[in-house]
C-alpha cells in the first residue's frame, strides 16, 4: 500500500467511524454469534499473495462487525464500561502513526514527560497525596501485580528477586468482595493462592476492618508476615468501598504494604462530592484507577500511583549495556517501573482527553451518569415487583426480580432467565453478579453518550419482560 492508497482508505475508515456511531443502535449490543462462527469464515492459512484494501475491509464489514459487542452502544449497561470518545480515538490513532516504543526517556522524550506531566494532572484532579507519584500501565491487574511485587521486594529488602524465596511465608488481604485480579497477582508473585486471606463483609459489602485486624493477629501468632492489603475503592459486584482509614491505620500499625484498588471508581473522585471517600488514603502505598474504564479514554490506560518510586524502580529496574544512555541519571526511564520493557505512548491519547473535556466537562459527563442512576434506582425502588440488593454508591445498581415470594434457588434461575431474554434480544446488554449467593442483575450507567432515553427504555424493556415471566 501507497501512501496514496493510504490516503483513498484512511477516507474509507474515517466514513466507517462516522457511520458506526451514527448507527451504533441499530446494532445488536450483544454480539448473537455461537462459537465457531467467526473463526470457521476464516481461512486456514494466511493468503500468499497481497490483498486489495477493499477485500479486507469487506470481511471486516461482513465478518467481523456481526462478531463484535459494541461497548460504546447508549444500550451497553454491562460489566464496567471500556469507554472511548472522539478526541481519545484521535489520539490512539496519532499514537499509531508516530508508532513509537516509548521504553525509556530517550526513545521519545515527548512520551516520558507528557507521562509524568498527565499524572500530575491526575493526581490533582483526583486529590490524592502530593508525594504520590504516577506511571501509566496497561490494566489494573498489572498495577495491582506491580504493587505486590514491589510491596514483596521491599519486605525481604530485593532479595526475593535475586534468591527467590527462603522461606518467607507472607499472607496477603483482601476482602470475599475483591476481584480476581489480586488472586492472580498473589499467585504470580510466588505467594500462593492460599495464603490470600479473604476478608468477610459487613451488610454494604465493605471490608470489615476488625475481622481484618484479627485475622492479621492470629497471622503473626502462627509465624505469618502479614505482607500487604489490597482495599477496594468500588468493588466489581456492587461498587462498595472499603474502609480506607481504618484499613490504614491496621496497616501503619503493623508496618503492612497498603494498596488500593480503584480500577473503577476512582474516577468518581475527580467530583468534590466524592472526595469524602479517600479519607485515610494517606496511609496507602499505591492505588489504581483505570482512566479506560469511566474516564472516556479508550483501552488500554490505568494510572498506578506509587509513594516510593524508588522501591518500584529497585523491584523492577533493568541495566543492560545496550538501553544505557546519557541521560539515565535524570530522566524516567518507565522501562524501570513496570513489567514489559516495551511501551506505547498511552499518555497523549489521556492528554487530548482531559484537555478536550477539560475538568469540568468531565465532572459534568460523570455527575450526567450518577443522575440518570439515580433516576432508574428511584424506578426500581417504586416497583413492587422489584429489589435493589446493594447500596447505589455510585453509577450501579444491583436490583432483582423477584414477584412473589419463592426460595432463593428459584429467584436466582428466574433472575438469569430474565437476563438471558434481554440480552437475546440485542436491544440491551446488562450482566450479572451473585451477593450472598443471590443472583443480581447489574445496572452499569456509565458508556460515553449514555442517556436518560436509553436506561428508560432498557428499564421498560426489562419489566415488560418480566412480566412474561411471571
Ligand atoms: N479491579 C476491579 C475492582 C475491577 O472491577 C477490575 C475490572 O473490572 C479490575 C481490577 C481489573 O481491571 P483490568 O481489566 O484493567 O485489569
Amino acid at each position: 500500500m501507497n501512501i496514496e492508497d493510504f490516503q483513498k482508505n484512511l477516507n474509507k475508515i474515517i466514513q466507517f467511524i462516522q457511520e458506526y456511531f451514527d448507527k451504533i443502535e441499530e446494532y445488536p449490543v450483544k454480539s448473537q454469534l455461537l462459537p465457531g462462527d467467526i473463526f470457521n469464515k476464516i481461512p486456514n492459512s494466511a493468503p500468499i499473495k497481497s490483498q486489495s484494501f477493499d477485500e479486507i475491509f469487506s470481511d471486516f464489514i461482513n465478518i467481523i462487525i456481526p462478531g463484535m459487542t459494541h461497548w460504546q452502544s447508549p444500550n451497553f449497561f454491562a460489566y464496567f464500561p471500556a469507554n472511548n470518545s472522539y478526541p481519545s480515538i484521535l489520539g490512539e490513532i496519532l499514537t499509531a502513526t508516530l508508532g513509537a516504543q516509548c521504553m525509556i526517556w530517550e526513545t521519545s522524550p515527548a512520551a516520558a514527560e507528557l507521562e509524568e506531566k498527565v499524572m500530575l494532572w491526575l493526581r490533582e484532579m483526583l486529590g490524592l497525596p502530593k508525594n504520590f507519584v504516577g506511571v501509566i500501565q496497561d490494566t489494573a491487574s498489572t498495577s495491582t501485580l506491580i504493587s505486590i511485587l514491589t510491596a514483596r521486594e521491599k519486605f525481604s529488602n530485593f532479595d526475593i528477586n535475586y534468591n527467590g524465596f527462603t522461606n518467607q511465608k507472607f499472607r496477603v488481604y483482601c476482602s470475599t468482595e475483591a476481584h480476581s485480579s489480586i488472586e492472580k497477582a498473589v499467585k504470580i508473585a510466588g505467594i500462593g493462592a492460599k495464603n490470600l486471606v479473604k476478608i468477610e463483609v459487613d451488610k454494604n459489602f465493605s471490608m470489615n476492618p476488625e475481622k481484618l485486624h484479627f485475622v492479621i493477629q492470629k497471622d503473626i501468632e502462627k509465624g505469618f508476615t502479614p505482607l500487604c492489603v489490597v482495599a477496594a475503592f468500588g468493588t466489581t459486584g456492587s461498587t462498595a468501598v472499603d474502609p480506607i482509614k481504618d484499613i490504614g491505620k491496621i496497616c501503619k500499625q503493623y508496618n503492612i504494604w497498603f494498596h488500593i484498588d480503584a480500577a473503577y471508581a476512582g474516577s468518581a473522585l475527580i467530583l468534590p462530592e466524592y472526595k469524602f471517600l479517600l479519607d485515610g488514603i494517606e496511609y496507602a502505598d499505591t492505588f489504581v484507577f483505570n482512566p479506560h474504564k469511566w474516564l472516556f479514554t479508550n483501552f488500554d490506560c490505568s494510572a498506578y500511583f506509587v509513594k516510593d518510586p524508588q522501591a518500584l524502580i529497585n523491584t523492577f529496574s533493568i541495566n543492560p549495556e545496550y538501553l544505557k544512555t546519557n541521560f539515565d541519571d535524570h530522566v524516567n526511564n518507565y522501562r524501570d517501573w513496570g513489567i514489559a520493557l516495551g511501551r506505547r505512548f498511552r499518555a497523549l491519547k489521556l492528554w487530548f482527553v482531559i484537555r478536550s473535556f477539560g475538568v469540568e466537562g468531565l465532572q459534568k459527563k460523570l455527575r450526567k451518569h450518577l443522575a440518570i442512576t439515580n433516576k432508574i434506582k428511584d424506578q426500581i425502588l417504586q416497583h413492587p415487583d422489584f429489589e435493589i440488593l446493594a447500596p447505589v454508591n455510585f453509577n450501579v445498581i444491583c436490583f432483582r426480580y423477584k414477584p412473589k415470594s419463592l426460595d432463593e434457588d428459584s429467584l436466582n434461575k428466574l433472575n438469569n432467565k430474565l437476563l438471558n431474554k434481554i440480552n437475546n434480544s440485542g436491544r440491551f446488554y446488562l450482566t450479572h453478579t451473585k451477593l450472598n449467593n443471590k443472583f443480581v442483575i447489574r445496572f452499569v450507567i456509565g458508556t460515553t453518550n449514555v442517556e436518560e432515553k436509553n436506561a428508560l427504555e432498557c428499564w421498560n424493556f426489562n419489566c415488560e419482560l418480566a412480566e412474561t415471566l411471571k
